[in-house]
């Protein structure tokens, strides 16, 4: 009965808690090839729900899906100098096919941007074609040197968004309204607070102008970023030839931008509401919202219990039914591991008593006649579950956000296992001190424009302070 192994500690040990959960719920396991994940179908489910809730955003957003091709000819990567010197140590290469050399190699794709400028060269001519937006859910190629399933791995899933824009504040518009949207979407359907803000010089995208985030906060105190949002300028454009023709008949070449979520989105959620008993995959995009668990095997508690389950998924519920003949207890441990959001348990006693247990994964029970169990009384108690899962994790998020004034306070808050927030001087020789001394990066700059008086200095150099920053250990 290895079901009834307890799984390791979440706070004592979060990395092996963390392998034995992604593997004994059967979200995903690793592939042949390093770095490389096999998402199962509980896993695989879960990454469905969050590509339709969010692919209706995107589409309300104004961008249509289109697919482009896996392979990418090595010169168009090679145009915008940054991009390919940033990409270069991660990307895999074919040379080799249709059983003879390539004249020219071909890159497995690491992000699009070159391959889908290409064909926007042809579909821009004028003002009038802009702004245009597209996005492709797709897999893409980064060799990873220390995968974690989901959080990182060779190849992953995500959705990237293209967009060209006629003028600068339309495309930094552009960037501030997908930042919005990502953070809206991890709070809304996630039930994950995030921190939005501007990356550094350093650890911004390679060709970019300016790039932005969104960062969760993980227990262990480490960052994950959630989301990128990138502003191009028009530095590929000019590489590519992306132009137009404005209303003074001007040759113009296009702003552009790009933004991506991908299958780290599954890890978040793992790391950021689990707990020692298993997963707590939140409800608007858990692959089971309500299950109910047949107590034993009666034909009348057989029967209610199919019934129930079809009548919640009629109206749109995704509901199951545990019927299996194992011990009740089995059953429970079962649910809670794969995170279930709502179980109620269904035997002759409920049938005749007329009553039932709403359990939610939180430890929450509210009780209900049987007869008056609607789909009504259940989206509303997954509402609630919703508010209280996103609740503790602003909570958790606001406990290890640790405002530092000094050198040994950020190193303090580092070793913690905390983020710490401090007035910085905004310089990459600064960062990399950082890095060296703490193991800590800075993940973004908040937006909102915080005056800081001229006396400001950065909390690590003692340097004039420009922004307040984010640093902590990242994944
Ligand atoms: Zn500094």
């Amino acid at each position: 009965m290895a079901k009834f192994n307890k799984l390791p500690s979440l706070s004592k040990s979060p990395t092996s808690w963390y392998q034995e959960v992604v593997v004994r719920a059967q979200l995903a396991e690793h592939a042949p090839v390093k770095g490389c994940m096999v998402m199962l179908p509980y896993g695989n489910a879960i990454w469905e729900n969050i590509k339709s809730s969010l692919n209706a955003l995107i589409e309300e957003h104004g961008a249509e899906n289109v697919c482009f091709p896996l392979l990418i000819p090595y010169s168009y990567l090679s145009r915008e100098k940054e991009h390919v010197e940033g990409f270069s140590p991660e990307i895999a290469v074919v040379t080799h096919a249709g059983g003879e050399e390539l004249s020219e190699p071909l890159v497995v794709r690491p992000t699009s941007e070159t391959i889908i400028h290409e064909s926007m060269k042809r579909w821009i001519t004028s003002y009038r074609d802009l702004p245009l937006r597209i996005n492709q859910w797709a897999n893409v190629m980064r060799w990873e040197k220390h995968p974690r399933l989901f959080l990182r791995t060779s190849e992953f899933f995500w959705q990237e968004g293209h967009t060209a824009h006629a003028t600068e504040e339309e495309a930094l518009a552009e960037v501030s309204e997908m930042t919005n949207i990502y953070h809206d979407y991890c709070e809304n359907y996630l039930a994950v607070p995030t921190l939005m803000g501007r990356k550094s010089e350093k650890e911004k995208f390679a060709g970019a102008v300016e790039s932005y985030s969104i960062e969760g906060l993980m227990p262990d105190g480490r960052a994950l970023q959630m989301g990128t949002i990138h502003y191009l300028g028009t530095n590929f454009s000019e590489m590519a030839d992306v132009c137009f023709v404005n209303e003074n008949n001007e040759k113009c070449y296009t702003q552009m931008t790009s933004w991506g979520v991908s299958t780290r989105l599954i890890g978040a959620i793992i790391m950021v509401h689990g707990d020692d008993k298993g997963l707590k995959i939140p409800p608007r995009i858990a692959p089971v919202q309500l299950q109910f668990i047949a107590v034993n095997q009666d034909e009348a508690v057989i029967k209610c219990c199919e019934q129930l389950a079809a009548d919640m998924k009629k109206s749109g519920l995704r509901a199951k039914a545990d019927l299996r003949d194992v011990r009740l207890g089995v059953k429970y441990n079962d649910s809670e591991l794969r995170g279930i959001p709502m179980c109620i348990a269904i035997g002759s006693k409920e049938i005749e008593s007329d009553s039932v247990e709403l359990k939610l994964r939180d430890g929450i029970v509210r009780s209900c006649k049987l007869s008056e169990l609607t789909d009504k009384v259940v989206y509303t108690e997954l509402n609630a579950y919703h508010n209280r899962l996103l609740e503790s994790a602003n909570a958790q998020l606001t406990r290890m956000v640790r405002k530092v004034e000094t050198a040994d306070e950020l190193k303090q808050a580092i070793l913690d296992g905390e983020m710490a927030e401090m007035a910085w001087c905004n310089e990459t020789d600064c960062e990399l001190q950082i890095k060296e001394a703490t193991g800590a990066s800075s993940r973004n700059m908040p937006l909102d424009e915080i005056i800081l008086g001229d006396k400001c200095t950065c909390a690590w150099c003692g340097k004039k302070a420009r922004k307040y920053a984010f640093f902590a250990r990242a994944y």
